[in-house]
């Protein structure tokens, strides 16, 4: 602990040997003081207290409360900028695991996407196909217009042999 520790009570400046303590109520005693005091009671505010020797074995957080401007700097830069890093750190592995993610799942899009390209020309194909036997079943039904035209010859011989029949009966008619 440096020089800026003192008896809040008696204010005797410290010796070599001195010791204090912090009282949770934010006030500091020597030793001799603490031991005039009532056990878990404050001397000076009489507040119900606990107390904690300050030392070089004190928590840091207590011992910030006695340090120097320059000193506390130090500490809380040091500490910020560890900090800033940790978070840094941190922040990047999330980053990277997001990154990670995006690929795989661009990746499986991708995959997804060719497949249904792949699906769709399959489709088309056999639409075609479809359509090719379609029109060649469909066919003979069309052709029955050129089959008629080949009818009109055949009847054309048959009236031809019609008029001859009517002819020979009428001149069979006129023999008898
Ligand atoms: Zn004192
Ligand atoms: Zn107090």
């Amino acid at each position: 602990m440096t020089s800026r520790v003192f008896c809040n009570r008696c204010f005797q400046p410290p010796h070599r040997t001195s010791r204090f303590s912090l009282t949770n109520c934010g006030h500091v005693y020597c030793d001799i003081c603490l031991h005039k005091g009532k056990k878990d009671e404050c001397l000076i505010c009489k507040a119900p207290c606990c107390t904690v020797l300050l030392s070089k074995h004190t928590d840091l957080s207590i011992q910030a409360f006695f340090m120097g401007i320059d000193g506390l700097c130090t500490k809380y830069s040091k500490e910020t900028s560890q900090i800033s890093e940790f978070q840094e750190k941190h922040k990047r592995r999330l980053l990277a695991f997001y990154r990670e993610k995006i690929s795989r799942l661009e990746e499986s899009l991708r995959k997804a996407i060719l497949q249904i390209e792949q699906l769709q020309s399959m489709k088309s194909s056999q639409q075609t196909a479809f359509n090719t036997i379609k029109n060649s079943m469909s066919m003979p039904l069309a052709k029955p217009t050129g089959h008629l035209h080949l009818l009109p010859s055949s009847s054309d011989s048959e009236r031809y042999r019609y008029i001859n029949t009517q002819s020979s009966r009428k001149s069979l008619n006129q023999h008898l």
